[in-house]
């Protein structure tokens, strides 16, 4: 694609970037076809070809954003299924990641979008507020329906999303999980700021998991969130100043004691973790540090796969729908490891058709565009229960709450199940399932 940047608008090292990307860009088409937004509403401008001319366009005009441009990219789920798609190599996300921060420097948002977008950048990312948040979710959920009737659609999707019931928080920041018996290896396990709120069991299972396997877990001090959600509202400044915060802590952890790896178990977490290298690469304090941050970055099932796994006595033999989050799938580019290891511990492992596309979860999409989520959800959830599992697992705790909140089959964190296959409990998830079935 021909581009017209000036010297001077060049001389910006993210301008100079997003150039190289769009230059990359044929525009052949391909990754049309599988973009969610343009399967639904098949208009070119909410596809990844058509976005990336809205933005070559906003960028090269150096102009603020338009209504326009923001109603188009504040559709994309940055699911980046269009990065795996792509013959040339097009690194939309970079691409859409300038455009948001573009957007937030230069647009003003009606007023009542700016007090949402406001509220969830301060709440989510703070396990103290948002678990509080939880709990006002939890108790109005009942009026999610009368919400939505009355037109307070992003309300709605929020108390809907709320869990059926809270389980107790684990603030486990600062702990050193020993290994059972020889210690044969030693991680920093993130905890993050929604994961422990939402689902406790996920890290606790993690850690039970490594432990016994001879995996010495910590948890740094000053462990908190990574600034995912928060770079992906285009909010830039304090995502930066979230990751730097966590890079410092990991930095100490590795200095107390080496590291083999840092464990992330929500995907979309991972994958912007992974990506610290880049996001700091210009700056001289934190590029380094960054960089060691991103090498050392591993999904849990990444990590667990290279280690021999014990099975327990009696294999599950359940049959399990596999969720392959986009963060984890077109993000990580983890396809194999986690169904590889359940199958490998017993469980009957079933592909969800339309697997490359988005459960509509995406961050904060599902509370800021709830109708495109809702859809996206639906036809999820459809393509899951037509495989009849009896449990649903996924690598990413947004996307777990999504779809759990279009169906009954239990959803559950891969390595719950992983931890339940070699000597761990049963997941709560499928302990009441069984318990439901026996009243
Ligand atoms: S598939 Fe890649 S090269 Fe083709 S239009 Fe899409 S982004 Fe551009
Ligand atoms: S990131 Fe997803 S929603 Fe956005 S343009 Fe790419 S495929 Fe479409």
């Amino acid at each position: 694609m021909q581009t017209t940047f000036s010297l001077s608008q060049l001389a910006d090292p993210q301008t100079a970037e997003s150039e190289k990307i769009l230059r990359a860009c044929v525009h052949c088409g391909f990754c049309t076809a599988t973009c969610p937004t343009y399967v639904l509403l098949g208009d070119e401008l909410d596809s990844p070809r058509g976005r990336i001319y809205l933005i070559k366009e906003m960028l090269e005009q150096g102009r603020p954003a338009t209504q326009e441009v923001v109603k188009h990219i504040d559709r994309c789920l940055s699911c980046l299924s269009c990065m795996t798609t792509c013959p040339s190599g097009v690194n939309y996300m970079h691409l859409v990641d300038h455009a948001r921060d573009h957007i937030e420097q230069t647009y003003k948002r009606p007023l009542s979008e700016r007090l949402i977008r406001g509220l969830l950048a301060r709440v989510l990312p703070n396990p103290t507020l948002f678990r509080l948040a939880a709990v006002g979710g939890w108790l109005g959920k009942p009026f999610a329906p009368v919400l939505g009737a009355l037109g307070l659609k992003r309300l709605a999707a929020m108390l809907r999303l709320t869990p059926g019931r809270l389980p107790a928080s684990a603030y486990l920041t600062g702990k050193l999980f020993p290994a059972t018996g020889k210690r044969r290896g030693r991680v920093a396990l993130l905890s993050g700021c929604i994961g422990p709120v939402l689902r406790p069991s996920t890290n606790e299972a993690t850690i039970r998991l490594l432990n016994r396997h001879g995996i010495e877990v910590t948890i740094a001090a000053g462990d908190a969130c990574c600034g995912s959600l928060v770079h992906h509202m285009g909010r830039e400044e304090q995502a930066l100043a979230q990751a730097r915060s966590l890079i410092d802590a990991w930095t100490a952890e590795a200095e107390r004691g080496a590291l083999d790896a840092i464990l992330v178990t929500v995907s979309g977490c991972g994958t912007t973790v992974k990506d610290y290298g880049f996001m700091f690469r210009n700056d001289p304090a934190y590029a380094a540090k960054a960089a060691r941050v991103s090498a050392l970055a591993r999904d849990v099932t990444e990590y667990l796969a290279a280690l021999p796994m014990q099975p327990g006595a009696t294999p599950p033999g359940l049959t399990v729908a596999y969720h392959a989050a986009c963060s984890l799938q077109h993000g990580q580019k983890v396809v194999h490891a986690p169904k590889d290891l359940l199958s490998n511990l017993g469980f009957v492992v079933k592909d969800v058709a339309e697997g490359h596309l988005c459960c509509g979860s995406a961050g904060t999409y599902n509370i800021l565009q709830p109708d495109l989520a809702n859809r996206l959800r639906d036809r999820k959830v459809a393509n899951i229960e037509r495989l009849k599992p009896d449990v649903i697992a996924a690598g990413n705790i947004g996307c777990m709450t999504q779809i759990a909140s279009g169906t009954a089959i239990p959803v559950v964190h891969t390595v719950e199940l992983l931890d339940w296959a070699t000597g761990g409990p049963i997941p709560e998830q499928l302990a009441r399932k069984g318990e439901g079935r026996a009243g």
